[in-house]
């Protein structure tokens, strides 16, 4: 085992093994989710005010405060975010074992029929085809959703919303529950949440939501540069804050992969 992590460590420092960044700059233009009014109450966006810059409120630091809702930007979702996952007693960010936040991704690319229609629904089906080419997905794996939505869309149309509500991909129930039997770790995507923008109107509603953290597992929503990852291979490493009772966190969300 020790000539594994030396194995790593030169590997790392020799840049044959690369860090991907999969995160969104957090700032006060980053997208965040919007609820309509009449049914809850929204999140405060991203705010920074200055606590001192090198001057007479802090001589020779610079400090801000910061404002925002756990769920904003590229972020984690713990399964005691959704009432289905409200009893589990290692389901808060403060609570779910370290081992389950570093893992293998398998990374799906949704992003061809993601341009060709925003309310792309990826299946059991589509998970299978993907199987078929690249293997089977294993336990304990997360499964990311590459859309390239960021690019596709831009900051200004992240929720691509109109007055039939947001228009983005996700996945069906179907689709959630297959990678629950496969015991992945997690499910991870490039758009404001794990669900699609419609998922309010599915049959079992926000099934990545319900579904996912009734069975005790993650979320990863906006993330980016999934386009930079290999199918199989690659390892992610997802920390959210270790806020006390905390139903999820913004985070830096890396993953390794072998060049
Ligand atoms: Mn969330």
């Amino acid at each position: 085992m020790s000539n594994l992590m030396n194995e790593l460590a030169v590997r790392l420092l020799s840049g044959d093994v690369e860090v991907i960044d999969l995160t969104q700059v957090l700032g006060p233009d980053t997208p965040i989710i919007h609820l309509p009014e009449e049914i809850a109450k929204n999140s405060a966006p991203f705010s920074m005010e200055q606590i001192s810059k090198y001057d007479k409120d802090g001589p020779a630091w610079y400090w801000n405060t910061m404002t925002m809702g756990e769920h904003t930007g590229t972020h984690f979702d713990a399964p005691i975010h959704w009432v289905s996952g409200k009893d589990y007693p290692d389901g808060g960010t403060d609570t779910i074992p370290a081992q389950n936040l570093v893992g293998p991704a398998c990374v799906i690319d949704c992003s061809a029929e993601t341009a060709a229609d925003p309310d792309y629904l990826l299946t059991a089906d589509g998970v299978k085809a993907w199987e078929a080419e690249n293997g089977e997905i294993k336990a304990g794996s997360w499964v990311l959703m590459r859309t390239d939505w960021l690019a596709l869309m831009g900051r200004d149309n992240f929720l691509n919303a109109d007055d039939t509500g947001p228009h983005s991909p996700g996945p069906t129930a179907c689709c959630i529950n297959y990678i629950i039997e496969k015991g992945v770790m997690g499910w991870g995507v490039e758009t404001v949440g794990t669900d699609a923008g419609q998922a309010a109107m599915f049959e079992t509603p926000f099934p990545a939501h319900s579904l996912m953290h009734g069975a005790n597992k993650y979320g990863l929503a906006s993330l980016m540069n999934l386009d930079k990852l290999p199918a199989t291979g690659s390892i992610l490493i997802v920390p959210p804050l270790k806020i006390e009772n905390g139903s999820g966190s913004p985070l830096r969300v890396l993953a390794l992969k072998a060049k």
